[in-house]
């Protein structure tokens, strides 16, 4: 009878089988019927990794993840604020491992479709019977020349949280009193659709308690953003907006994008516009996380295209993305939906180890934004596949939150605190 690689490596002695110049290949332990080694610990990957450990005690997770502390982007807009430390949104995977997962903390170097291994930086490499890919963004750096990696630890985008966003924490306390703040919002797709808007919420917030006299504009990529009826009903209500004193002014620029940044405090567009600023927040334009670019699992665009049905990579077979990098149309980047998507394809993966049907997928999303530190909007969405696997909303399942009746978005706040409490228990907790 002919044996299987994954049999081969579990029968063998893999590191005195394989070429002088190989690393080590971990062989997966006898009690384990399969191996799935996850990529990224972030919401897709550390709820898939607890998904697949709870559907399947006989499949053995592996998650690597590349920083032994994740800091959630979830409520860093509050720390900007003021609202909360960053250490608040900080947490180790004590708890995932505690749940029997193989926590590995290194970086995913290479993916060897062929001979289904995964390369790490520290040497080694790790056998898959298949692979979860979840790397989350990467960011465009060519479209503002000045603009870079280097140049953003002065001019912080705080797009992934942690030092950068206390960067700009700090930069918003030391601004002059009638400074202004310029946040550069990208143009789709990018994580957390409503991000830019809530961070402008809550620097307005900030502002009108410690600096009344700043402003804070937003120059937009797009010709309109999400929430952006309940955000503005919400500017218009608490910073003015709209008058002349408004503390906020969003101005949309798709037609004259930024091409520069001169110094760290001006920008200049495409048709030669100056915008200067005391405190400039740049928001880079954003594509699947390098590992994901480096393995051949991106389009043109950048992100990785997957069957929604089983999230399986369209490009590369036994190899599924969730999370921020993946493209399930329709369906924003956020960390609710990781979640959801993460919790699809722990399914989808544990049933096709084990030749099992599975039914198709359902995923949710709710976006909360705060407005205020006690107040919030919101938007729900329900999203499932059609008779051609096409993601559609389902009819009447979602909805927005209430844009005037004060009561109801104070309500919605409170929701945003306990949501986050909930998504870090289900994604991280035991
Ligand atoms: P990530 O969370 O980015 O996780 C990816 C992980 O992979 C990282 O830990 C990274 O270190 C690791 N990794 C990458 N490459 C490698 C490698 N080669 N080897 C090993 N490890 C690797 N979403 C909401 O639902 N609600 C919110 O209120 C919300 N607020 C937000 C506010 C802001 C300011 C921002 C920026 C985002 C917000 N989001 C929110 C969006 C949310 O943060 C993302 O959608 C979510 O983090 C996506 O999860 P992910 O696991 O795909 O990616």
């Amino acid at each position: 009878m002919a044996i299987n690689r994954r049999q081969f490596l579990r029968l063998s002695s893999a590191t005195a089988l394989l070429p002088a110049t190989a690393c080590t290949v971990f062989p997966v332990e006898k009690h384990y019927s399969a191996h799935v080694v996850v990529i990224g610990g972030g919401f897709a990957g550390a709820t898939a990794a607890k998904t697949l450990r709870l559907l399947a005690p006989d499949i053995k997770v592996s998650l690597i993840e590349q920083n032994p502390v994740y800091t959630t982007c979830p409520t860093s807009n509050w720390v900007v604020a003021g609202l909360k430390k960053i250490h608040d949104l900080q947490l180790d995977y004590q708890a995932l491992a505690n749940h029997q997962v193989d926590v590995i903390i290194d970086r995913v170097t290479g993916i060897d479709p062929d001979n289904k291994t995964v390369s790490l930086q520290q040497g080694n490499r790790l056998y898959y019977d298949r692979l979860i890919v979840a790397p989350g963004i990467d960011f465009i750096w060519d479209d503002i020349a000045g603009f870079n990696a280097e140049a953003a630890e002065q001019v912080p985008h705080a797009w992934k949280a942690g030092k950068q966003t206390e960067i700009l924490r700090r930069q918003l306390v030391s601004m002059p009193e009638n400074g202004r703040v310029i946040i550069v919002a990208p143009k789709n797709p990018f994580r957390c659709p409503p991000g830019p808007y809530e961070r402008a919420s809550l620097m307005a917030w900030y502002c009108q308690r410690y600096k009344p006299k700043a402003k804070i504009l937003i120059l937009d990529h797009k010709r309109g953003f999400s929430k952006q009826v309940l955000f503005m009903q919400g500017w218009r209500r608490l910073y003015g907006y709209g008058s002349s004193r408004s503390m906020i002014e969003w101005l949309s620029i798709a037609d004259n994008p930024v091409t520069a940044l001169i110094g760290k405090r001006q920008l200049e567009t495409d048709f030669g516009d100056h915008f200067k600023a005391d405190v400039m927040n740049i928001i880079p334009w954003q594509k699947a996380g390098k590992i994901a670019q480096i393995a051949g699992l991106t389009d043109q665009r950048g992100w990785c295209p997957v069957n929604p049905v089983n999230s399986e990579s369209r490009l590369i077979p036994n190899i599924h993305v969730i999370g921020d990098a993946a493209i399930y149309p329709g369906i924003p980047k956020s960390a609710f939906a990781a979640n959801s998507e993460a919790k699809a394809c722990a399914f989808a993966v544990s049933s096709l180890l084990k030749g099992e049907e599975f039914t198709h997928p359902l995923w949710m999303n709710t976006c909360y934004s705060l407005l205020s530190a006690d107040q919030a909007i919101s938007v729900s969405m329900v999203y499932k596949l059609d008779n051609n696997n096409q993601i559609i909303k389902v009819k009447d399942a979602g909805g927005v939150s209430a844009k005037t009746n004060v009561a109801a978005l104070q309500k919605e706040a409170g929701y945003a605190k306990n949501w986050y409490q909930s998504i870090i228990y289900d994604s991280f907790m035991e």
